[in-house]
């Protein structure tokens, strides 16, 4: 194994999911859903497939495919992308960063990102020879994870490439507002940096949170240097799908297109079309969608709260993270490995997405994208604990 990769394990998704299956736990650790996306979109898919759509799709995705991701972007973030060199179909939105960072990023350069992060962004930033330069979110006071502006401004420097920007955030459920994106904007272009915003929970946010979801990418400056980056798997709940996309400025599309043309070609050829289909739903599908979850956010944080843990609500994602030290626990990861011999439930530690393991070390996050009747009973199991 190259010495680049030899720091990356298995991811803890993967470790975590595999205890699960061999103990028979609840499993709240992998975010994936548990029930099926819109119909409408499954039914174009079979179609497709029935179809003959099972051949190689244009590299950058089929044309009602990359019209419709235009079209979503119009509708809801009121930004404007040409579907023709605006907009790029990945293998999910980890393709669509991994090529992106590869694609800008020469060895030696730096890319601020925030942690906890999303495990695929470190492996992908160490691929391109690059330097991660991680900017530690932290509970608040007020029940928010923030970051010092000041470790912001220090993590900038001239090697600074780009900002890896994840919201809202897995795993911390923070939605980033208007104060954090506009400093986050006033450095990009005081470093003159690229920004790639991982934006694949665009419509989970909770409707109390303190700030609605809005993409860097429209703030004053920031079009024509963002790679936005988005998927279906999460609006649609069709994570095993893979069908992701990335839009921005025709440059940075080229730059990550050319990698992807070699990491993957194309991908989902009946896929597509039916992505095309759910993305031009009507609002009350995205509104149920969102509905729902805050639903079983509520359900499961009255749970967790219950049982014990020192619960951070989150204003989107789906997902919760807790601090375990009111039921003895030291360190996540030993919490995390015995939980499901101890109560039958699986969740994964947050300290494995922080460079600063200290910071994370006894914080457990547990997924909510789970039918009540899941939940409900992983939340008697874990009362078990107290
Ligand atoms: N970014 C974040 C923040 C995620 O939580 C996930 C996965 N769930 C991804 C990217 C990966 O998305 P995809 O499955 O579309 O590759
Ligand atoms: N994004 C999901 C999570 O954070 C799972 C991703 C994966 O398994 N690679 O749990």
């Amino acid at each position: 194994l190259v010495r680049r990769m030899r720091p990356f394990g298995t991811t803890i998704f993967a470790e975590m999911s595999a205890l699960a299956v061999r103990t028979g736990a609840v499993n709240l650790g992998q975010g994936f859903p548990d029930t099926d996306g819109p119909a409408e979109m499954l039914a174009a898919a079979a179609d497709a497939l029935r179809g003959g759509q099972n051949q190689y799709p244009p590299g950058p995705g089929i044309p009602a495919l990359r019209a419709a991701i235009a079209g979503h972007q119009r509708r809801f973030w009121n930004l404007e992308y040409d579907p023709d060199g605006e907009v790029l179909v990945t293998a999910g939105a980890t393709e669509a960063i991994a090529a992106a960072i590869l694609g800008l990023c020469e060895p030696g350069d730096e890319v601020v990102c925030f942690e906890p992060y999303y495990d695929s962004y470190a492996a992908s930033i160490a691929l391109a020879g690059a330097v991660r330069r991680p900017v530690t979110l932290r509970p608040a006071d007020n029940g928010r994870y923030a970051f010092d502006p000041a470790d912001l401004r220090a993590a900038f420097g001239p090697r600074t490439r780009l900002v890896l920007l994840n919201s809202p955030h897995n795993p911390t459920g923070k939605v980033f507002d208007a104060a954090e994106l506009a400093l986050i904007a006033e450095l990009c272009q005081e470093y003159d940096t690229y920004a790639v915003t991982d934006e694949v929970y665009e419509h989970v946010v909770f409707t109390d949170a303190d700030s609605g979801h809005v993409p860097l990418a429209s703030l004053p400056g920031m079009w024509e240097r963002t790679l936005r980056v988005s998927s279906a798997g999460k609006t649609f709940s069709c994570t095993g799908w893979k069908v992701g996309w990335a839009s921005g400025p025709a440059r940075l599309v080229a730059a990550t297109m050319r990698v992807k043309q070699f990491l993957t070609f194309a991908g989902g050829a009946p896929l597509q079309p039916a992505v095309a289909v759910a993305l031009a739903l009507p609002d009350s599908y995205y509104d149920g969608f969102r509905a729902d979850l805050q639903a079983r956010r509520d359900q499961l944080v009255a749970g967790l709260t219950e049982a014990g843990f020192g619960v951070l609500s989150p204003e989107g994602t789906y997902f919760v993270t807790t601090d375990i030290t009111a039921l003895g626990g030291r360190d996540g990861m030993e919490f995390c490995r015995a939980l499901p011999e101890r109560c039958g439930v699986v969740a994964v530690p947050t300290q494995v997405f922080y460079d600063d393991a200290e910071a994370g070390r006894r914080l457990v996050r547990f997924a909510f994208c789970k039918r009540p009747e899941v939940l409900a009973e992983a939340v008697s199991r874990l009362r078990a604990l107290a």
